[in-house]
This record gives structure tokens, C-alpha cells and sequence, in this order.
């Protein structure tokens, strides 16, 4: 039997060796991404540990293609245009993993720690809200780099330049449908050891699900800018490029890219609610 203080030794033995990575690998922004991830990570863990590998799962993934071909022009321009650097600050943190955190916050007060029990539908909602963070961080990562120009989701026969929010390529969704199916996968396998087939469906279809939720969003309800300066379109209302104020273009003006993320995550966790799931599982 497993007592509250060896979990809380447990967790930090965990934790404390992933924090140093992202802290030598500069993956987060220092101090405050560093500390909210933190904070993030002790609390999936104290919920349940197959939580928190799955956070590793998508931060680990993440910080790889992040850097992978980052020196690739097409990416570079793509970044340049949702204004992110490699770095995770602490508002991206919580847009990523804010709803696990939450989820995973309640099942601590309700539960208690792991050792007690899993619940099967809080571990659904906490492995579908990592099915879309990184279905569409895959998305975004490795999309950018479509050497055919993405389609605007709103119309297929208009293209956009690539990283446009709601802009979709078939090298984006071939990698949203791998993020996902890879939370799929480590779930699947840390909870049974075994490779189940239709949980893995359903998780990869909640992550593409959730991955084209937020592309309309984002060409739909998020704030765009426009710099005067370089004709340019703009996520944020400063253009670092030229040090310049955008002017306000289309969207809601206070629902930027990480709010885009936390509605996505919730409205798939609507769609893929209990009912639905147990009608599969
Ligand atoms: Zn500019």
C-alpha cells in the first residue's frame, strides 16, 4: 500500500529530472513556462501517473518537432506569422494543458491520489484533451512544412500561406491523425498493456476531431491583425518583425490562439462526452 508522502516523493523524483531537461533545453520560458509546467506536471502525476505520462508524452513529442527542420524556410516564414518562438510560456502552458490540469485537479479532491482508484471517464477526458493538444501541435509542427500551399477551411478552393490559422494541408492532417493515434497508443498501453483497437480509434478520431475544431476556430472567432507596415497578417497586435502596432482585422478581439486551444479542447470533450463513449467501449 502506497502512503500519501512516498507519492509526493514519487512526483518529485518524476518531475524533477523532466524539468531540468526543458530548463537545459530552453523549451519553456524561464521562470514562469518552467514553473506553471511544473505545476502542471505534480498535479497530473498526484491525480494519476498515467496522466502525467501523457503529458510527458506530448511535451517530449513536442519539444522534438519543434526543433525538427527549424532552419526550413517554409516553417520559419509559418512561425514568423503566428508570432511563436520554440520557447512555451506559461499562457501556453495552460492553453495546452490548463483542462488536464483542471480535470486532474478535481479528481485529486474528489479521489484522492492514484493509489486509490482510476476513474475510467476522468482518465477518457484528461487522454482526449491530449489527443487534441497534440494532434494539433503535430499538426501545426510538421503542416507548416507542405510544400503544396494549405486550403482555408472555410473554402476549399482558396489557399492561404502555410501556418494560417484555419489553413489545412494533407500533410497537417496526416499528422494531427499521428498525434493523436500516438496519446492513443501510450494510453492504450500504459492501461492495459496491450494495443486495444477500438480506444485507439475513438481517441484518434476525438484528436482530428478536436484538431479541425480548432482550425475553424481560428478562421472563424480568432483575433486577427494586420501590419500596415508590411501588408502582413498577424495573430498578435505587435509585429516583432518590423516593431510596429497591427491594426485590428477580423475575430473576437480577446480570443487569441491559446483561448482557440482551450475551446477546441472543451467543445471536443462535449462532443466525445461519456454518452458517446460508452456506447464504443
Ligand atoms: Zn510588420
Amino acid at each position: 500500500m502506497v502512503v500519501w508522502y512516498q507519492v509526493i516523493i514519487l512526483a518529485m523524483i518524476c518531475n524533477i529530472p523532466v524539468g531540468y531537461f526543458a530548463y537545459k533545453k530552453r523549451s519553456l520560458t524561464q521562470p514562469y513556462g518552467l514553473i506553471t509546467a511544473g505545476f502542471v506536471g505534480a498535479i497530473t502525476f498526484l491525480a494519476h501517473p498515467l496522466y502525467w505520462i501523457m503529458l510527458l508524452a506530448f511535451f517530449g513529442s513536442s519539444t522534438i518537432l519543434t526543433r525538427y527542420k527549424n532552419t526550413n524556410k517554409l516553417k520559419e516564414n509559418a512561425l514568423k506569422l503566428a508570432e511563436k518562438g520554440g520557447q512555451r510560456d506559461s499562457k501556453q502552458v495552460l492553453a495546452n494543458g490548463g483542462i488536464a490540469l483542471i480535470i486532474s485537479s478535481y479528481s485529486i479532491i474528489k479521489w484522492g491520489f492514484w493509489y486509490d482508484n482510476l476513474n475510467t471517464s476522468i482518465a477518457f477526458m484528461i487522454t482526449i484533451s491530449f489527443a487534441v493538444t497534440n494532434s494539433d501541435t503535430w499538426a501545426t509542427e510538421i503542416g507548416v512544412l507542405s510544400k503544396r500551399k494549405p486550403i482555408w477551411i472555410l473554402n476549399p478552393l482558396k489557399t492561404v500561406p502555410n501556418g494560417t490559422s484555419g489553413g489545412i494541408s494533407v500533410l497537417g492532417i496526416g499528422a494531427s491523425i499521428s498525434g493523436a493515434a500516438f496519446i492513443g497508443l501510450i494510453y492504450s498501453i500504459s492501461l492495459t498493456l496491450t494495443t486495444s483497437l477500438h480506444v485507439l480509434f475513438i481517441i484518434t478520431i476525438a484528436g482530428l476531431t478536436g484538431s479541425l475544431i480548432d482550425s475553424l476556430l481560428g478562421a472563424t472567432i480568432q483575433c486577427m491583425y494586420h501590419c500596415t507596415v508590411c501588408d502582413k497578417i498577424t495573430e498578435k497586435n505587435y509585429h516583432k518583425d518590423c516593431s510596429s502596432e497591427c491594426t485590428y482585422k477580423k475575430g473576437v478581439k480577446f480570443i487569441n490562439n491559446d483561448l482557440v486551444n482551450i475551446l477546441s479542447v472543451i467543445f471536443t470533450l462535449i462532443i466525445f462526452n461519456n454518452f458517446i463513449l460508452y456506447l464504443f467501449i
